[in-house]
């Protein structure tokens, strides 16, 4: 049984990455569940670089192995990387997904869109490994459906005709940014012999 603390306190996130190792002999912790007390500031230039500040801000403060992540997307439309590792301070400053994915779908609707998902993974020994996962596709030009969390309402995946948010968390958990780095991590830990 392989023990992984994830660095964060999100029950929606557990509940995906839950789904991601399905099959696996894997049990996943959130920080609470540990009493593990972390919030360290983001502020990495990129994915990868906040995705390990949260992974080695608890490494001296758990035996288990350790998965941090940070992920956003990058609306064409709006600029070069925009709002990327600002993804979540974005939707913030703009009352939120509810009021700002109505906007982006009547602004930009039908343009390309990319997301990305940058895992961290740190093992009991301390030794560290980095993952990253993307997917593209474009803004919806209407919201829709109510699965996911965040942009799923009007995320369309490359090949599929309705946003992330309209279909079941199996069909997202098959094919998001998140999925692809969690793929590569479970490649990974099956050549080391761990999974
Ligand atoms: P975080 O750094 O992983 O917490 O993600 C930053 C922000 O990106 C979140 O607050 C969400 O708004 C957005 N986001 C990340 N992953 C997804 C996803 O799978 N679907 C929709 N939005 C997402």
């Amino acid at each position: 049984m392989l023990n992984i603390v994830l660095a964060s306190n999100n029950k929606g996130k557990i509940k995906e990455y839950e789904e991601l190792f399905e099959g696996y002999d894997v049990k996943l912790f959130l920080l609470n569940d540990l009493n593990i007390v972390s919030d360290p500031e983001e502020n990495g230039k990129t994915y990868i670089e906040n995705a390990l500040i949260k992974a080695e801000a608890i490494k001296n403060k758990t035996d288990y192995y350790i998965l941090a992540d940070d992920s956003g997307v990058e609306f064409l439309a709006l600029g070069e990387h925009f709002p990327g590792i600002h993804t979540h301070r974005y939707a913030l400053e703009n009352g939120g997904n509810e009021k700002l994915n109505p906007k982006l779908a009547k602004e930009i609707g039908g343009s390309k869109a990319i997301f990305y998902c940058a895992l961290a993974f740190i093992f009991p020994n301390k030794e560290t490994y980095t993952f990253l996962g993307k997917v593209e596709g474009k803004v919806a030009n209407k919201c829709e459906g109510n699965n996911g969390f965040g942009y799923d309402p009007i995320f369309i995946i490359d090949g599929f005709t309705h946003p992330n948010a309209y279909y079941p968390d199996s069909v997202k958990n098959k094919n998001s940014h998140r999925a692809k780095a969690v793929k590569s991590l479970i490649k990974f830990l099956k050549e080391k012999n761990i999974l």
